[in-house]
């Protein structure tokens, strides 16, 4: 019998390391989708796609065509519009949907979280006075502080920002996370830094930031997740999403290596 399909709908760390667990165990052929953004990805066990599949109608010809039998979605929790594609081709084709998506953040004792609707609505908090800002919240998302230049910013992004999108006065950092504590309290004292904003993304892999303004007692424009109702059950770890396809593919949950 050939192996069962898993198309992974990627571009987090949760998904590389999905489709890595999923193929060591040897009886799946799986199938990462990137978006595309980022010019140089990191290997990756399985193979890879990259690129949009045109909508919903595209993703659900390419489960068909590619026989694919359990479609994951572990997309960034901001990316709705892929999910949103996600749970409609997985209704026009029957392919069995698992979504993987981290809690949020919630604030802790020694917080100082600023609650902003959406990127637009951070860019304006930072206020009139000239503040040092840091931004990691996605190359593409710049473009609501160029309304906003009285500030200096700090920018960190896996690949350099295009010229059109480029702030009037920033310092550019490329980088590419995990990001501990200890590394990010160093970053934000050598660079001065008084407001970070960053999106509300959940997991382990960039909490440093949000830790470290807390140690420094600096406050954070918090970007609330956007509102996304599917009606679909969410998994919130990788364990719980291996266990989860096993099931919907009346495989066993484990298997040795
Ligand atoms: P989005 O607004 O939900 O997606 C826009 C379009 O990009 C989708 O309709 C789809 O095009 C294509 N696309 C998105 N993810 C894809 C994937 N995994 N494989 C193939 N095509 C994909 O998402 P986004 O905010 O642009 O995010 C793009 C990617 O970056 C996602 O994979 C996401 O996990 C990752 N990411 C996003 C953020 C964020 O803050 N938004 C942060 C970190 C990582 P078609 O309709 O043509 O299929």
């Amino acid at each position: 019998m050939t192996s069962r399909h898993v198309l992974i709908l990627g571009g987090t760390g949760d998904a590389r390391l999905l489709a890595a667990r999923l193929a060591r165990r040897g009886d799946l052929r799986i199938t990462l989708s990137l978006a595309g953004r980022t010019q140089a990805p990191l290997a990756q066990a399985g193979e890879v796609r990259s690129g949009g599949f045109g909508g919903a109608e595209g993703l659900a010809a390419w489960l068909r065509e590619s026989r694919v039998d359990a479609l994951v979605d572990a997309t960034h929790p901001f990316a709705t519009r892929m999910s949103q594609n996600a749970v409609q081709a997985a209704r026009m084709t029957g392919v069995p949907l698992v979504v993987l998506s981290r809690p949020q953040w919630e604030p802790v004792e020694g917080d100082r979280w600023i609650d902003a609707g959406d990127v637009a609505e951070a860019a304006e908090l930072l206020g009139p006075g000239r503040r040092t800002v840091f931004l990691a919240i996605g190359r593409q998302e710049l473009a609501a502080f160029a309304a906003q230049p009285q500030h200096r910013y700090v920018v960190r992004s896996v690949d350099a920002v295009d010229d059109a999108l480029r702030l009037a006065d920033a310092h550019y950092i490329l980088d590419r996370g995990p990001f501990a504590e200890p590394d990010e309290r160093m970053l934000f004292e050598r660079e001065g830094i008084e407001v970070v904003v960053a999106k509300n993304s959940g997991g382990d892999a960039t909490y440093g930031k949000i830790a470290a303004a807390r140690s420094l007692n600096l406050p954070v424009i918090v970007v609330r997740r956007p509102h996304s109702d599917t009606g679909q059950a969410v998994l919130a770890d990788v364990d719980a999403v291996i266990a989860r396809v096993a099931h919907v593919l009346g495989l066993p949950a484990e298997r040795g290596e």
